[in-house]
């Protein structure tokens, strides 16, 4: 090839930006059967008490097996749902098998724990979530207090008054409301302390570096201070290191989710993690299943 670096660089460049938007066009287009061809399931990944060292709950999180893609991450597949507003029919589909799950096992009389659904900026202004969250829990037979619904904070920061008003009514049903992803935004304490919620997710970048930065841990150790003054409960995720869940103990952080205790799990799984109960302190025995 004769041509100069610069010009097959671009070249490259081109077709390596083709590529990009040809996968992307056809997850679109192939996101819009996944739910009736069945490819979308989820998985649920435990939180645990940090002070009892108990199942304090479950997240429910989106998977998306395609028949020649593989496992799609929710991270390249979601913001697609986001855009062309598949978000609203999935998202329904999500609420609707984790409340579904719920009440499977506890009809197998399993123990009852509290099981979190994320909820995208879309889903949340779009639609009628209120009323259709209160129409799924009825038609399972569950109290609100089962549901738990994380929120990030752009999601409050697309249009403040409405999601402001929305999360009113969720409260008034006695759904619980945590922000997801806590200290990757701009929302300052004050701003949070106008919105009803219940608890604070502190990202997982935060846990990564806590290990080796002192500063991280201070961050840490401020938010949950802080959260607490404010009554709310704080969960870290991501953690994954022994001496991650002793320093988030001792900063007095409520729940820890992460590797060190499970991976995310198949219903069948979660199941049967939910059947043996760990109600001894998961530190000593991390990484049950
Ligand atoms: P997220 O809600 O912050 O979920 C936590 C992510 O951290 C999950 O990634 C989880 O698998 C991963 N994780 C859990 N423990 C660890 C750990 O110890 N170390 C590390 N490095 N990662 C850990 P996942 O499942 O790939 O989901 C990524 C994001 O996609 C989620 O972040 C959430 O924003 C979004 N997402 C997932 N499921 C749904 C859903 O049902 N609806 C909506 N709207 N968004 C979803
Ligand atoms: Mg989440
Ligand atoms: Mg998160
Ligand atoms: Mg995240």
């Amino acid at each position: 090839h004769a041509k100069a670096l610069g010009g097959s660089r671009i070249e490259h460049f081109a077709l390596h930006q083709r590529h990009e938007l040809g996968r992307r066009m056809a997850l679109e287009s192939h996101l819009r059967r996944a739910l009736e061809r069945g490819e979308l399931y989820l998985q649920y990944q435990p939180k645990i008490d940090l002070r009892r060292g108990t199942l304090a709950g479950f997240e429910a999180l989106l998977r998306w097996q395609h028949p020649e893609y593989g496992i799609v991450s929710p991270d390249e597949f979601i913001p697609i749902a986001e855009e062309t507003g598949l978000i609203v029919p999935i998202g329904e589909w999500i609420v609707g098998t984790a409340i579904r799950q719920m009440a499977a096992w506890r009809e197998e009389g399993l123990p009852e724990v509290p099981v979190a659904v994320n909820l995208s900026a879309r889903q949340f202004l779009q639609g009628d979530v209120v009323a259709t969250i209160e129409h799924l829990l009825q038609g399972a037979g569950l109290g609100a207090d089962a549901l738990e619904l994380e929120l990030t904070e752009s999601v409050s920061m697309a249009d403040p008054e409405r999601s402001l008003a929305i999360m009113h009514q969720l409260k008034k049903l006695g759904v619980t409301l945590s922000i997801d992803d806590f200290g990757t935004g701009y929302s300052s304490f004050s701003y949070l302390k106008r919105l009803p919620i219940d608890k604070l997710k502190i990202d997982k970048s935060f846990i990564h570096d806590m290990v080796h930065s002192a500063d991280s841990r201070a961050i840490v150790g401020a938010i949950v201070a802080m959260a607490h003054r404010l009554n709310l409960r704080v969960v870290a995720e991501g953690v994954e290191l022994a001496a991650q869940a002793g320093a988030l103990r001792d900063s007095g952080c409520d729940q820890a989710q992460g590797f060190l205790y499970a991976r995310p799990l198949d219903a069948f799984d979660a199941g049967l993690y939910l059947a043996v109960r760990p109600e001894r302190n998961h530190l000593l025995r991390p990484s049950a299943m």
